[in-house]
């Protein structure tokens, strides 16, 4: 069964990737971004609990977050890609114990790296469908009709914490917090690199190709 890791910076567009790679392999989509909004929006104790972090493109506390993903395991029998997860050292070492307990092991580790500049010019363009998620550029990959989706007619929105300030605060706790733990992951054989600078469909072959050989 595959269990997968995506890692990269906010915008390297691991969202896109791994919703389109679990569409591919029938896998379970985990994203811990999606779930806290999803939360916020209902504004559930979940949500109020952690709007404040999300708001400022802080992260949010691993014990809240370590809880989500046990919920999320407990009596899943699919395999699964998480996105955006883990974030930190101690939500790494707090999967392995929650991984161990569960019988369950991570396959791989997909590192997607992709420029700062790029990572911003992304971001700032980046519009999302409400309804399925879908993600679109207005530079890159516009919708045919403007603030409507392409696929389900769903509403476009950009993301509150796409903004240049907050992006900037994203990249800054990505490179302190989340990066160091490559090294947990290469330490371990999992960590496979991936140039995240490409197109979409180039960058996806790729990461099939390795998928498919690793
Ligand atoms: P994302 O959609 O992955 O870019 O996440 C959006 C925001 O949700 C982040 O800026 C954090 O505030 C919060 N968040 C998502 N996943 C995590 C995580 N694993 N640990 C801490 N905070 C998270």
């Amino acid at each position: 069964m595959t269990r997968m890791i995506f890692l990269g910076a906010p915008g390297s567009g691991k969202g896109t990737q791994a919703r389109q790679l679990c569409e591919k392999f029938g896998l379970a989509h985990i994203s811990t971004g999606d779930i806290l909004r999803k939360a916020i929006k209902e504004e559930t104790e979940l949500g109020k609990n952690t709007r404040r972090y999300v708001d400022g493109g802080e992260l949010v506390p691993d014990d809240i977050i370590l809880g989500i993903i046990k919920e999320e395991l407990t009596g899943s029998d699919r395999g699964f890609i998480f996105d955006g997860f883990p974030r930190t050292h101690a939500q790494a070492e707090g999967l392995e114990n929650i991984l161990n307990e569960l019988g369950m092991n991570i396959d791989r580790v997909i590192n997607l790296q992709v420029g700062d500049q790029a990572i911003i010019d992304r971001l700032v363009a980046r519009r999302l469908c409400r309804s399925c998620g879908f993600e679109f550029n207005l530079k890159t990959r516009p919708p045919k009709q403007e603030g409507i989706c392409d696929r389900c007619d769903g509403p476009l929105f950009q993301r509150s914490d796409d903004n240049e300030e907050v992006i900037n605060n994203r990249l800054d706790v990505y490179r302190e917090k989340t990066k160091p733990i490559e090294d947990f992951y290469r330490a371990r054989g999992l960590l496979l690199d991936v140039d995240g600078g490409k197109g979409f469909e180039e960058v996806f072959d790729s990461i099939v190709e390795m998928v498919g050989t690793a």
